[in-house]
């Protein structure tokens, strides 16, 4: 994103290569300040109940009306950790205690990076929110695997369902490339 004034001094920015760096930046033509912008980090869980995941219907945009696990940005001065389990809140209305990280994708089309982990429900209590039209627990079996809001909630779930059965949850990291996000 093109930075029109400098957040430092008020000056116009110009778009330069700066010295001893590679990438185009927004540099202040009045003082040394370089707009820096880096990939955004999105926390999220698979909340678990008995044999049971919750799944919220998106209620905003993007690809309202469709299922996905909860997830969103992290915020500055947060763990990543507290960050999946406050934005299940926020999503759901779930208290969770977040395991261990199970998937990390690198989404590097549209700078971000999605970090999912294993977590489980500390009681049965959840909701819809402003986020979330709908919030249900489902059996693998019930899964709308048809209406899957985005690709990488779809590859989490099918690792998991796959690792479940096998007892273990073994750590990776995947890459999502442009032509996997195409809408179900
Ligand atoms: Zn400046």
């Amino acid at each position: 994103m093109e930075i029109n004034f400098c957040s430092y001094c008020g000056a116009p920015m110009e778009e330069k290569i700066p010295v001893d760096d590679d990438h185009m930046r927004s540099v202040c033509t009045q003082c040394p300040h370089v707009h820096y912008e880096n990939p955004k980090v999105v926390v999220g869980c698979i909340p678990v109940f008995e044999d049971k995941i919750l799944m919220c219907k998106r209620n905003i945009e993007p690809r309202k009306g469709k299922w996905t696990l909860p997830a969103g940005y992290l915020e500055n001065k947060e763990s990543v950790q507290d960050g999946a389990a406050r934005e299940t809140l926020e999503e759901t209305r779930a208290h969770v205690r977040i395991l261990e990280l199970y998937r990390l994708f690198n989404i590097v089309f549209v700078d971000q990076i999605y970090m999912m982990f294993r977590a489980r429900m500390e009681d049965e209590i959840f909701g819809p929110t402003s986020e979330s039209s709908e919030v249900r627990l489902f059996k693998e079996a019930d899964i709308p695997w048809d209406e899957i809001a985005f690709e990488v909630i779809r590859q989490t779930l099918v690792d998991f369902f796959k690792d479940r059965k096998k007892g273990a949850y073994a750590f990776k990291v995947r890459d999502i490339k442009p032509d996997q996000t195409r809408i179900q």
